[in-house]
Order: structure tokens, then sequence, then C-alpha cells
């Protein structure tokens, strides 16, 4: 199965994933597609959601850069259990390019996952990776960053998001895009291979 990065307002980015049961030969490939996907595009994390999987997962490389294996994370059912304090930083995504706000998060947070071997791990993350977790699963549950901004800050970004909406629209006038019921059929079917 070959990976795009679908932009807002697809419907699979309001897509909440289930937790994975079953990790498989196919799925790492997904996993390494979209590791692929996420260096192509220049950003530091990537969703299931977000190339049209409904799988509880995401990739993430705090550093960004490609050749930094040892930074590589894959996060399956991800899971934060606890955050303190809070930042604001400035946020983009791969599904709404262009578009930057600030978003406050958790400045510190504890966060258990499994990897790709099925194995448990877990992480005390702090400052852009903390950030670059709590985006992520955002996604996993249909949050986006532009759900999370304040009324001016939003305001800010309403045309650039009006410019996506019209794309899409656009798309779906000349048959390129699905409909949203057959994108859900699609993600159900996906969903049920391994849950
Ligand atoms: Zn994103």
């Amino acid at each position: 199965m070959k990976l795009e990065i679908v932009h807002y307002p697809h419907p699979a980015l309001r897509h909440v994933s289930k937790n994975l049961k079953r990790v498989d030969a196919e799925l790492r490939d997904m996993v390494a597609q979209m590791f692929e996907l996420m260096y192509a595009h220049e950003g530091v994390g990537l969703a299931a959601n977000q190339v049209d999987l409904p799988y509880r997962l995401f990739v993430a490389n705090p550093t960004g850069d490609s050749q930094n294996k040892e930074a590589e994370q894959v996060f399956i059912n991800p899971v934060i259990s606890s955050g303190k304090g809070q930042m604001e930083g400035d946020e983009g995504c791969l599904s709404i390019p262009g578009v930057t706000a600030p978003v406050v998060r958790k400045e510190k947070i504890a966060v258990e996952a499994y990897d790709l071997t099925g194995q448990t791990f877990q992480g005390e993350l702090e400052g852009l990776f903390a950030r670059i977790v709590q985006h992520e699963t955002d996604h996993l549950d249909g949050t986006l960053f532009i759900d999370r901004l304040s009324p001016a800050q939003a305001a800010e970004v309403r045309d650039a998001l009006e410019e996506f909406e019209i794309d899409f629209t656009s798309k779906r006038d000349c048959g390129e895009m699905p409909t949203d019921e057959q994108i859900a059929t699609r993600l159900a079917e996906l969903e049920q291979l391994r849950a």
C-alpha cells in the first residue's frame, strides 16, 4: 500500500483510532513509509491518521534528521499518563502545510507506548519531544492543533484553513476525492484487520 499525506479537512484526520492489537510485516512497511514521508516534508512527527490509516500509532524524530536513526521512535497505543507545567510554542502540521500558530502544551509528560517489536517502553519527556508526543497523540483522537488555538489565533488562521476547505471541495467535485462514506468504510475495514 502506497501511503500519502492527507490534508485538512480530510475526514481521516477526525478518525478516533482504537488500539492496535497486531503488528505485522505490512504494518512495519507502513511505518517505514511514514518515516520517509515525514523526512520528505521536513517534519518531526507523523501520525497514522495523516496517511489515511486508522491505527493508533505515530512516528517521531525530534531532530528531524533522517540520518539520525537513533532519534527515531515509533509509538504504538501511546498513553500520556501525567503532565506538568505549561509552555506555549509555535506548531505546524504536515496535514495543514504552511499554517503555524502558538499552542499551549504541558511542559513535561510521562508517556507509555509499544514499539514495533511489541515491547512497552516509558519515557519522561520535556520540551520539543513532549510537544511532538502531545500533538501526535491528539491526532490519534481526531484532534488537530488548530482545535487548541485561542479565539484570536483561530481567527488569524481562518483564511488559510478556508483555502484548504475550498481545495478539498474542488477535489471532491472532480471525483479525485472519495466520499465521506467511502473513506469511513475503508478506515473501518483497515481497522478490523489489526483489531
Ligand atoms: Zn500534525
